[in-house]
């Protein structure tokens, strides 16, 4: 489902991702592990190009793009046929962020309509009824007319996450979904996370949680310094092949 190829980023001097390529299967699901700053978000980001890559490819389903083509002209400005293939692939995915970002003025089940009726055009019912399904998915059916305020940390990330499928992306990307969390809601969010997974959703989860890793994922990413150091099955987390991933996880387990 999704090709990423030689992927590079920099930020001025400081070169955060070097070369990364790498494959996800659907139905896949691919954690992404390394020390602070080794450019996990910077990579994730790039996916759905909330973070503009300067060279390399995206492919997620039908949609590419070649970073090479994405660059301003002297004004800055991007060419209509390029932002709207920009557009295009920020379609294809469903982000969760650190903490949640929620409507703090609308309720659970406003916050899950908003992006489908403003932004899909479905009708009101319809995406209500999907909605509902959803909040059923993650465990919070009854909170569905309650405001963000009146949920838990860990509540409001699960409503974060059913955000994010309510607009049916082929592919969901979490950035660290529970590291500004209470260690006690961590749990409860993994699981839905674990459900998704069991239920086919195609995902790439930045995590230091690297036990839930080893239960989720059917492909590991070990990124060190702006490359994928090791890649392979949950097994990498277990028996690391390399010096670098060891050192890591020994210092992390
Ligand atoms: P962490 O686990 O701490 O979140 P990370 O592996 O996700 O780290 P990134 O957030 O991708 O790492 O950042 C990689 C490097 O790029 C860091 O040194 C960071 O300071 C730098 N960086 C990220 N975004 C920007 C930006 N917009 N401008 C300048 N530097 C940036």
């Amino acid at each position: 489902l999704v090709d990423v190829e030689h992927l590079a980023k920099s930020f001025g001097e400081h070169e955060v991702l070097t070369d990364v390529s790498f494959t996800i299967e659907r139905g896949g699901v691919t954690t992404i592990i390394g020390p602070s700053g080794s450019g996990k978000t910077t990579l994730l980001r790039s996916l759905n190009a909330l973070e503009i890559a300067d060279t390399g490819v995206v492919r997620i389903g039908d949609v590419t793009v070649d970073f090479e083509q994405v660059k301003p002209d002297r004004h800055g400005h991007l060419k209509k046929s390029v932002r709207q293939q920009l557009a295009r692939l920020r379609a294809q995915s469903g982000m969760v962020f650190q903490s949640h970002n929620l409507f703090p003025h609308k309720t659970v089940v406003q916050n899950l309509i908003e992006g489908p009726v403003v932004v899909q055009r479905v009708p009101v019912s319809e995406a209500r009824s999907e909605a509902t399904r959803l909040l059923e998915q993650v465990g919070l059916a009854e909170h569905a007319d309650k405001y963000p305020y009146q949920l838990s940390g860990g509540q409001q990330q699960r409503v974060g996450i059913a955000r994010a499928l309510a607009l049916k992306p082929s592919l969901v990307l979490f950035d660290e979904p529970t590291s500004a969390l209470d260690p006690e809601l961590v749990g409860d969010v993994l699981a839905v996370i674990k459900d998704l997974a069991a239920a086919g959703w195609t995902m790439a989860i930045v995590t230091h949680e690297v036990r839930f890793a080893q239960q989720v994922s059917s492909q590991v990413l070990f990124i060190d310094g702006g490359l994928i150091v090791e890649r392979g099955g949950p097994e990498v987390i277990a028996e690391p092949q390399q010096e670098r991933t060891r050192k890591f996880l020994k210092r992390i387990l």
